[in-house]
């Protein structure tokens, strides 16, 4: 079995990485010079809508897959004619558009904040006033970790407009939520489903600093799966979606976006649960039935931001692994991670105080 990924970064690695003994093999493209995948497999250099790589992706693979969501749909389109492709072009170009995710989300009945279009600055203007709480204004478009992103409280509206690209936007109310949690899920080729528990997780100017797992609440947990099945039943999606939540202070589940990938809240499941995301999602997309997902500890996962910290001095016991993807450091660039694990979630809790002063 030959799977292609589009895009080699941390995600494809992982993803590598936990297939490794499964005897699958990879081939993985990204334009950028070395990225982590090149670890495991020699990646190809190039854009991803070039046709001749498509092609030889079309000719030697038996399906493609992808670790970066922003993939040109018309590539997927491309392939799909040929191969099979997980998650399929439809699923990625909706998780591409906030407003196609927000319209599916009211769809299929899943709360999400309440939001406007915006194509003008007379259209942002008019909208602002509708929206007393506070406002976000996002890119509809290539928007992740608080990129293309402006706090409307604390800008001045054209400042925003521009900041955000000018055109494609939507203007979204602030929630003032209790948690950020996300949900998990991994659907396979005959519909079959399992789910990782839910995730707190924690941002840092936007960009995910700690995941906690797992977020013990059973109603939750039922309804955020009930979502994720209508969602993945809508769109026909084989391979983990992953849906991030706002949990506001009446406990009600708000749909802020959905990632059509493994993702950096899931890293944990590595050492946390009896199957990873990245093997779940590998399994899935290559035909296999997914396994039913156990998980008995308590885990954490720290991203490490910007400089890799000096951590071998630090004396903290079950670090279980600290992950260095081998990028160049810069500012709010995802350099790796830590997990840890404990029976005691509160002792987890402790050790988070800890590495938070050398991650942070
Ligand atoms: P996003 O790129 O939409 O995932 O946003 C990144 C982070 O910004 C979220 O995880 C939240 O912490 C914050 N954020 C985004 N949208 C909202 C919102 N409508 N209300 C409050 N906080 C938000």
């Amino acid at each position: 079995m030959k799977v292609g990924i589009l895009g080699g970064g941390q995600l494809a690695m992982m993803m590598i990485q936990s297939s490794i003994e499964d005897n699958i093999e990879f081939i993985v493209v990204d334009p950028s010079d070395n990225p982590p995948a090149n670890k495991y497999v020699k990646c190809i250099k190039s854009d991803f809508d070039d046709i001749k790589m498509l092609d030889k992706l079309s000719r030697e693979c038996d399906v493609v897959t992808i670790d970066f969501e922003n993939v040109p749909s018309a590539s997927l389109k491309y392939l799909e004619r040929k191969i099979d492709v997980h998650p399929n072009s439809k699923a990625v170009e909706i998780c591409q558009d906030r407003l196609k995710e927000k319209e599916l989300f009211e769809e299929c009945k899943i709360p999400v904040t309440r939001y406007k279009k915006v194509d003008s600055l007379d259209s942002l203007d008019s909208s602002k006033k509708s929206f007393s709480n506070g406002a976000i204004l996002k890119s509809r478009f290539f928007g992740y970790d608080g990129k293309n992103q402006v706090d409307l409280d604390i800008s001045n509206l054209k400042t925003a407009f521009q900041t955000c690209g000018g055109s494609k936007l939507i203007i979204e109310e602030k929630v003032s939520f209790i948690r950020e949690l996300s949900l998990i899920g991994v659907r396979d080729k005959k519909g079959g489903t399992a789910f990782y528990p839910l995730v707190e997780n924690k941002h840092i100017n936007g960009i995910l600093h700690t995941s906690i797992a797992p977020y013990d609440d059973d109603k939750l947990q039922k309804k955020a799966q009930d979502y994720h099945n209508l969602l993945t039943d809508k769109m026909n999606y084989v391979g983990v979606l992953v849906i991030e939540f706002f949990l506001d202070n009446e406990n009600k589940l708000i749909a802020n976006e959905m990632a059509p990938r493994v993702h950096n809240s899931g890293h944990w499941t590595i050492e946390g649960a009896n199957i990873s995301q990245f093997k779940s999602h590998i399994k899935s997309v290559t035909g296999e039935n997914i396994s039913n997902i156990k998980v008995d500890k308590c885990a954490a996962m720290m991203n490490i931001l910007s400089t890799m910290p000096d951590l071998t001095t630090l004396d903290i016991p079950n670090i279980l692994k600290i992950y260095d993807y081998g990028k160049t450091e810069k500012r709010n660039r995802k350099l790796g991670h830590i997990t840890i694990i404990d029976k005691d979630k509160d002792k987890l809790l402790n050790r988070i105080k800890v590495l938070e002063k050398f991650t942070s």
